[in-house]
């Protein structure tokens, strides 16, 4: 796995798989309320560039988490294999929703193969 010391900025975003094969990206986000970090529960505050991690079930359906950026790099990106750069275009969440919608094998070129 490619060792990532950048984490998602407004250009890039990261998408990996998790241990069920399920999606996961991670996109930075700017908090607009206060959130707590699955990865040391803490407070994400308001106003906190964060990482948001949006998980694509490979059987459909999405979910997302707010990280603390560190918390994030430590924690979550290297429990995700085949983690890779993507530009943030193809990462807005109205697009993560619908590809949610379609069950893995029907998504393009980005479904994961099994
Ligand atoms: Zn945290």
């Amino acid at each position: 796995m490619a060792n990532f010391d950048n984490l998602p900025d407004s250009r890039q975003s990261l998408l990996g798989y998790d241990h069920e094969g399920d999606e996961v990206w991670l996109i930075r986000g700017i908090s607009q309320k206060q959130y707590t970090c699955p990865g040391c529960y803490g407070d994400v505050e308001i106003g906190e560039d964060h990482v948001i991690a949006q998980t694509v079930h490979r059987l459909g359906g999405t979910e997302h988490r707010h990280w603390h950026r560190g918390c994030a790099l430590r924690t979550l990106a290297p429990a995700l294999r085949r983690l890779k750069a993507v530009n943030a275009k193809e990462s807005g969440r109205a697009q993560l929703e619908r590809r949610g919608k379609r069950p893995a094998g029907k998504r393009g070129r980005r479904a994961p193969r099994r």
